[in-house]
């Protein structure tokens, strides 16, 4: 089977590595790819909004299938344009792409299906949602409807905040993105996130993962597209997983068929652990980037089987092995990111880095200049490791990283800092 494999990051190279392990893959194809996606696929030039264009080489490449890693194309509608090509696919339609496409929606799916979430409402003026606001203080959360890379969204502690982020939406600071706004009430707790497999009808659990989002120490400055990630999250005890099965997974699936959009690829829950249970804070309709590369390596099914099933409606009935390691991915940026950085520094030492015992490195924004490896984004490397405990896995990713020479990097130094705050109890 010839597999065309979408997108760039480190989440891509790690589903390219997963995807390389199957007997079943003939060529693998990927587009734009990075300096590690390319070690294991050949590079197609495409431009993936021109879906047209993407059809026409799984045509001449003899392609049946295609795995779409971001969140943009799918949101942009290719699973439809390929589908109705005849091409297997991995990844939703475009209406069901709409679950992280627009918050909004996604808030009226759990209003009607009873789906636990933060207490919300919709506006689409400024007015309103600052009357809304009066009537509902401080702390609240202000998100932009639409796409907006991780930052539509303010966590609003004091009345003022949340009045210049309205402000912002309704200015234009996110586009089109920000010309409506969700205002949800503040929830708290620890975050956990949790992957399901779907194919419209039945989801297959993946294990959960925490991230770091800010570039900062102890989760302090910018957010960023995630510095590092672990799986599994302490948190998600098998009781508390089995309920977000029951109270949020299988009725989005439900509802979303009854909508006449069944969900199928994988389903990226943004939760919080509250008091009184778990709630959805979001979906994503794929794979999260840094957490998809832990994934990948407890995984011990095949995955292309598996992403083949999900795009086919062929779920029920398949089961899916993970190994029992903890993994955990420190991200390694250019320096300055994700304010400005420099492309095209020399990165060396990722062999001596990989001789560490359960460690794997998967590029990101990295590229070959000559038989040189360059940086050639913000997000550059993911350092992961296995290991018995959060502990161990860590101590391995931060020796792997000793070994590596690139000048111009950065990483965090307490990735996982909490879990293995709770190890060392
Ligand atoms: P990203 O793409 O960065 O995952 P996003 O822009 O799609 O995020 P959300 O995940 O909805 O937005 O929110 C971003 C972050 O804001 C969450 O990870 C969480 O920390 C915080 N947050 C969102 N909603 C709430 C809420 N109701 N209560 C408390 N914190 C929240």
């Amino acid at each position: 089977l010839n597999v065309l494999l979408i997108g760039s990051g480190g989440r891509e190279h790690a589903l390219a590595y997963g995807l390389s392990k199957s007997d079943k893959l003939g060529q693998l194809y990927a587009t734009p790819g990075n300096a590690g996606i390319l070690q294991l696929a050949e590079k197609a030039d495409l431009s993936v909004k021109d879906h047209q264009s993407v059809i026409n080489f799984c045509k001449e490449k003899d392609i049946s299938f295609v795995v779409v890693g971001p969140e943009d194309p799918l949101v942009d509608g290719i699973a439809d344009s390929l589908r109705n090509a005849g091409l297997d696919v991995f990844g939703p339609s475009k209406a069901a792409a709409q679950l992280e496409g627009s918050k909004g929606y996604t808030k009226d799916l759990c209003a009607e299906f009873n789906i636990p979430t933060a207490a919300y409402a919709r506006f689409g003026n400024e007015a309103d949602a600052l009357t809304y606001l009066n009537d509902n203080p401080a702390p609240i959360v202000i998100k932009a409807d639409g796409l907006a890379a991780g930052k539509g969204v303010t966590v609003a502690m004091t009345q003022d905040e949340a009045v210049a982020a309205i402000k912002d939406c309704f200015d234009g600071a996110f586009g089109d993105a920000g010309a409506e706004v969700v205002i949800e009430a503040f929830l708290q707790g620890e975050e956990a996130s949790l992957f399901a497999l779907c194919d419209g009808k039945t989801a297959l659990l993946m294990p959960s993962a925490q991230d770091h989002k800010a570039v900062g120490e102890g989760d302090t400055g910018p957010n960023t597209g995630g510095m590092g990630a672990y799986t599994p999250a302490p948190v998600m005890t098998p009781e508390l997983t089995q309920e977000v099965m029951n109270k949020i997974i299988q009725p989005t699936l439900d509802g979303m068929a009854s909508r006449g959009a069944p969900f199928s690829g994988v389903l990226f829950l943004g939760l919080m652990i509250t008091d009184k249970g778990p709630e959805l804070i979001e979906y994503n309709v794929r794979f999260g980037d840094p957490e998809c590369q832990t994934l990948m390596m407890r995984l011990e099914s095949d995955l292309l089987e598996l992403l083949l099933a999900s795009a086919r409606g062929e779920l029920t009935g398949k089961s899916l092995q993970n190994s029992d390691d903890v993994v955990m991915n420190v991200v390694m940026a250019a320096k300055g990111y994700p304010a400005s950085y420099t492309k095209g520094t020399a990165i060396n030492g990722l062999d001596a880095a990989e001789s560490i015992d359960g460690v794997k490195i998967f590029h990101a924004g990295t590229k070959m200049d000559g038989d040189q490896l360059v940086a050639n984004g913000g997000r550059v490397l993911n350092i992961c490791a296995r290991g018995a405990s959060v502990t161990e896995a860590q101590a391995r990713c931060y020796e792997a990283i000793s070994k590596l020479d690139w000048a111009d990097g950065f990483c965090r130094s307490d990735i996982g800092w909490r879990a293995v705050a709770r190890e060392a109890k």
